[in-house]
């Protein structure tokens, strides 16, 4: 009989915020893959834990995700944790999920803690739609790129950055955006713990003078454009046209997706608009 796949969430800091049911998981199972079996190994000492480690680290996912999809067919049960939060979450995870799935194995998620969860926790949005970036592109150009085709997301936008990328990010965003409300929430659930709100330009004039350590969230709130009532697909077409750079295709793509329309029907009435001008 196969066995069973187990995604287990893990602290994002603090040690306390670990499950019973994780802890009970990583004990039970036969094999844990890891991220960083060095990183997983502190988890496992701290929580007295002997199960038998193997890595899974991006760079060497397929080829891992193979030789564990059998070991899981032949009967071994297998959890699989990422350095910090829940793997799938902008970490390995997704490559084994999938040949998992194609072979009908089954996945057992086993919740816990996320840096997007505890950040969308304390943003308090309502009504609590957004949009997950996670890591922003770390060239310039495209950055810059991904901030455009966001200017008229009416949603909260999430992303996960690194401390030594982020003065690049607040200029790259306010420049681009333009200022906005901005929940900054760092080194969650540690000693150090910041958590905020404040703007884009508050954050660009300060970031210069201080040294920020530690992991980042930021959830930058929507602009203040007004967005047209949505009453026809025409006039949703033509705004986007004025108050945005996308391509027609780019606006095609994000209006079926918005309104759940075809992309087919959106791109013909596309078409009338913008060969008017
Ligand atoms: N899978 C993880 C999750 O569920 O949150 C995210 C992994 S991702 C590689 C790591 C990023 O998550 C960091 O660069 C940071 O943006 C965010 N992050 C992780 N722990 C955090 C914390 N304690 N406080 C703030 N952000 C954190």
């Amino acid at each position: 009989m196969a066995g069973t796949l187990y995604i287990v969430a893990t602290p994002i800091g603090n040690l306390e915020d670990m499950t019973y049911r994780g802890i009970r998981t990583l004990k039970e199972v036969d094999l844990i893959a890891a991220e960083d079996t060095r990183h997983t190994r502190k988890l496992l000492t701290h929580f007295a834990i002997s199960t038998p480690l193997v890595s899974y680290y991006r760079e060497k996912e397929t080829q891992r995700a193979q030789e564990l999809v059998d070991r899981i067919e032949a009967g071994v049960n297998v959890a699989l944790v990422s350095d910090a939060g829940t793997p799938g979450i902008s970490d390995p995870g997704s490559i084994l999920v999938k040949r998992a799935r194609q072979a009908s194995i089954a996945i057992v998620p086993i919740p816990g803690p996320s840096a997007l969860a505890a950040a969308l926790s304390c943003a308090g949005l309502e009504p609590g739609s957004f949009l997950f970036i996670g890591f922003a592109p770390a060239k310039a150009s495209q950055r810059k790129k991904l901030f455009q085709s966001l200017i008229s997301s009416c949603y909260p936008l999430v992303f996960y950055e690194s401390p030594h990328r982020i003065r690049q990010f607040i200029a790259d965003a306010w420049k681009v955006l333009g200022n906005r409300t901005v929940l900054w929430a760092r080194e969650m659930t540690k000693k150090y713990e910041d958590i905020q709100e404040t703007d884009l330009a508050a954050l660009a004039a300060s970031i210069d003078d201080q040294k920020v350590r530690g992991e980042l969230v930021l959830i930058v709130h929507p602009g203040e454009t007004e967005f047209p009532s949505h009453e026809s697909i025409e006039e949703l077409l033509s705004w986007y046209r004025e108050n945005s750079d996308l391509s027609m295709k780019d606006v095609c793509k994000k209006v079926a997706a918005d309104i759940g329309v075809g992309r087919s029907e959106i791109y013909q009435q596309a078409l009338k608009i913008w060969n008017k001008v």
